[in-house]
C-alpha cells in the first residue's frame, strides 16, 4: 500500500514506525483538593525538573539550539510566570491546571505583540508547560529526545523545540500529516538532512512498530508489503551514496578540466547556514526573504530583519550573502498585507511590484539590507524585474535610504552590490540596458520557464510544457550569459535546474560558471561539477541551442556527458 506527501528533505529509508500521539487533552478548570502547600510543592517540583532536564538537553545542542532550550529556561523562571503559578495555587487549582493556566496567560501576552518572535516564544512556553503538565500527572509527553531504536516518526504535527532536542541519532525518518514545506520544523528537518515528508493526510493511518519505506525523494512511503527486499536495497545503495559524498565537503568545485566553479546555496533561515559552511559552499546566491514576512500579523521591523542580516552575514564570515528583497504574491501569501485576490496571481501585484507601490514596506527592508552591509558581504537583488523603469524606480529607492542613513549617522557600505534576477523574460531580452546600473544577475529558471512557456509553474495539467532543455528557454539563458559577459557582468543562476543533473551539465555547456542551489544539494553539486569536462561541452551547447526540441537538445548534451554521470541516481 502506498501514500503520498509533500517531500521535504530527500532521503530513501526502511524503518520502523513510532507513531507519535498527540499531547493529551488537559481540563484547565479542575481543582484539587490538596492543600495550597501540597500544590505548591508538586508545581515546584515539576517545574525545577523539567528546567533540569531542558538544561541536560541544551548541552548536547549546538550553541544555536542551545539558545532556544535555555529561552524556555529562562521562561520558566520569570516572575510574571511565577507570579500567575501562586496565583492560580490559591484559587485551588490542580497542579497541572496551575501551571498551564499560568502558562496561557503569558502566551496570550506574547501573541498579543503581533511580534514573530514574541510569538514563537508562546510557542516555547505552550512546550515548556505541557512538558511540565505530562511529568505531574504521569501522562507520557510526546518527547522524542531519546529513541531506543531507529525510527520513522510518525505524527499530526511536531514542534520545532521537540525536533531540536531530537535523539538525532535514531531519528531516520519524519512523516507528518500537516506542515508545509515552509514551516520552521520543515525547515529544520531538512537542516538535519532528515527525510521528510510533509502534508500527508493519511499519515495516522500507518501502523505503529512496523516496517515501512520512505521515499522522500518522490513523497512516497510504502507500507504492509511481504517482502522488503527490494527497498532495502533501495535504501542501503542512498545510504552508501550519502556517505560517501561527505568526501566532498572538503573539495572544491573544480571542473574535470580545471575550471573553478562558485557554488552558492539558496536559504530561507540563517540556521542552514551551518551546513552551508560545512559543506564547503562558496556563500549564499539566493536569501528568500520573503519568508520572515510569512506567519505573522505585521511585517518585521527593520531592527529584527537587521539582526537576522546580521546573524546570516557573519556565520557566513566573508562569503557572499545575497539578500532577495521580498518576493511575496504568487503562491506566497501574506495575509496582513490586504492585497487583492487575483486572477492570475503569479501574473499580477508580486515582488518587486508590491514593493514599488508600497515603498515604505520596502524602505523598511532596504534599509535594514544596507545597515547589515556595514558588517558582512552582503549584496541585493531585485526580484522579477521586468523593465528597466521598475529598475531605476527601485535603485531610486535605495539610493533614498542610504541618504537617509547617512544623515542619521548609520554606517552602511556604499559600494554594495546590486543586482536583478533575470526571471521574466522581458528583462533577458533588455539586459544590456540595464546592466550598467547594475553589478550581477541571477537567473530565476523557475519562473523564467512559467513565463517563456506561459505554463502556470503549479499547474500540472501544462506541467508537459515546464522543460528546461526547450531551445527556447536555453536561448533566453544563453543570451543572458552573453550579454553578462560582453557587460562584464556577474551572472548565476539560482533556480531549480542547477540542481538537477542534466540542468546543470546544459547551464555549464551554455558558459555558466556560477551556481546557487539548495544545501541539501550542495555536496552532490560539487560531486557532479568535478566530473564535468566543460571545455568539451561548449560545441554540445552550441547544438543544443539549434536544436528543435527539448528531446533533441536533451540528446545532443547527453551525448558529450562522461558515463559516469548519468550512472549515479539523479
Ligand atoms: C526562480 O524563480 O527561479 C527563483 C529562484 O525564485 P523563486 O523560486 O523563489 O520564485
Ligand atoms: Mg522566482
Amino acid at each position: 500500500m502506498k501514500i503520498t506527501g509533500i517531500p521535504v528533505c530527500p532521503g530513501k529509508v526502511l524503518c520502523k514506525t513510532r507513531v507519535l500521539r498527540p499531547v493529551p487533552q488537559f481540563n484547565l478548570e479542575r481543582k484539587t483538593t490538596c492543600s495550597i502547600e501540597e500544590t505548591r510543592h508538586q508545581v515546584f517540583l515539576a517545574i525545577s525538573q523539567i528546567s533540569k532536564q531542558l538544561g541536560k538537553t541544551a548541552q548536547k545542542l549546538s550553541e544555536h539550539e542551545a539558545e532556544l532550550i535555555e529561552v524556555q529556561r529562562t521562561m520558566l523562571q520569570e516572575d510574571c510566570f511565577l507570579e500567575e503559578v501562586e496565583h492560580y495555587i490559591s484559587q485551588g487549582y490542580a497542579p497541572e491546571a496551575v501551571v498551564l493556566k499560568a502558562a496561557k496567560t503569558q502566551e496570550n501576552l506574547l501573541l498579543a505583540t503581533g511580534d514573530a518572535y514574541m510569538s514563537a516564544r508562546a510557542e516555547d512556553m505552550r512546550d515548556a508547560s505541557y512538558r511540565i503538565a505530562c511529568l505531574i500527572t504521569g501522562d507520557s509527553y510526546p518527547d522524542i529526545s531519546s529513541l531506543e531504536e531507529p525510527v520513522i516518526l510518525i505524527t499530526e504535527e511536531l514542534l520545532p523545540t521537540m525536533l531540536i532536542s531530537a535523539d538525532l541519532q535514531n531519528l531516520c525518518g519524519i512523516i507528518m500529516q500537516k506542515g508545509t514545506r515552509t514551516s520552521h520544523v520543515s525547515i529544520l528537518a531538512s537542516s538535519f538532512n532528515i527525510p521528510t515528508l510533509v502534508n500527508c493526510p493519511e499519515a495516522m493511518r500507518l501502523p505503529d512498530g512496523e516496517m515501512i519505506f520512505l521515499n522522500s525523494e518522490k513523497g512516497e512511503v510504502t507500507y504492509g508489503l511481504e517482502t522488503y527486499e527490494e527497498q532495502q536495497r533501495q535504501a542501503d545503495t542512498y545510504k552508501e551514496e550519502k556517505q560517501q559524498l561527505q568526501n566532498y565537503c572538503n573539495q572544491s568545485a573544480i571542473s574535470a578540466d580545471g575550471q573553478p566553479i562558485v557554488t552558492l546555496a539558496n536559504i530561507v533561515e540563517p540556521i542552514v547556514l551551518d551546513q552551508v559552511n560545512k559543506y564547503g559552499l562558496d556563500g549564499v546566491g539566493l536569501f528568500r526573504t520573503e519568508f520572515l514576512y510569512m506567519n505573522r500579523t505585521a511585517p518585521p521591523t527593520e531592527e529584527e530583519q537587521l539582526a537576522i542580516y546580521r546573524i546570516a552575514a557573519q556565520k557566513l564570515g566573508n562569503k557572499p550573502l545575497t539578500i532577495r528583497t521580498m518576493d511575496i504574491g504568487g503562491d506566497k501569501e501574506v495575509d496582513y498585507l490586504g492585497l487583492p485576490d487575483e486572477q492570475n496571481p503569479f501574473m499580477g501585484f508580486r515582488a518587486i511590484r508590491i514593493c514599488l507601490s508600497r515603498t515604505q514596506l520596502f524602505k523598511t527592508q532596504l534599509r535594514a539590507v544596507l545597515r547589515a552591509s556595514a558588517v558582512g558581504n552582503i549584496r541585493v537583488m531585485f526580484p522579477m524585474i521586468a523593465t528597466k523603469a521598475e529598475l531605476l524606480q527601485a535603485l531610486e529607492l535605495l539610493e533614498q535610504c542610504r541618504q537617509e542613513l547617512a544623515v542619521e549617522n548609520i554606517p552602511y557600505q556604499p559600494e554594495m552590490p546590486v543586482g536583478i534576477m533575470v526571471e521574466v523574460p522581458s528583462a533577458a531580452i533588455l539586459l544590456d540596458k540595464m546592466a550598467k546600473d547594475i553589478q550581477f544577475v541571477s537567473i530565476g529558471s523557475n519562473d523564467l520557464l512559467q513565463y517563456t512557456y506561459a505554463a502556470d509553474r503549479l499547474n500540472p495539467n501544462v506541467a508537459y510544457l515546464y522543460n528546461f532543455m526547450d531551445p527556447a528557454v536555453l536561448r533566453l539563458i544563453s543570451h543572458t550569459v552573453q550579454i553578462c559577459r560582453q557587460m562584464r557582468l556577474e551572472c548565476s543562476l539560482c533556480g531549480e535546474m542547477a540542481g538537477d543533473a542534466i540542468g546543470l551539465a546544459a547551464l555549464s555547456a551554455l558558459g555558466l560558471r556560477k551556481f546557487s542551489v539548495s544545501p541539501s544539494l550542495g555536496l552532490i553539486t560539487k560531486k557532479r561539477i568535478r566530473l564535468l569536462d566543460l571545455a568539451s561541452l561548449e560545441e554540445a551547447g552550441a547544438k543544443m541551442l539549434q536544436s528543435d526540441t527539448a528531446q533533441q537538445a536533451a540528446r545532443v548534451l547527453c551525448q558529450a556527458l562522461p558515463a559516469e554521470y548519468l550512472v549515479f541516481p539523479q
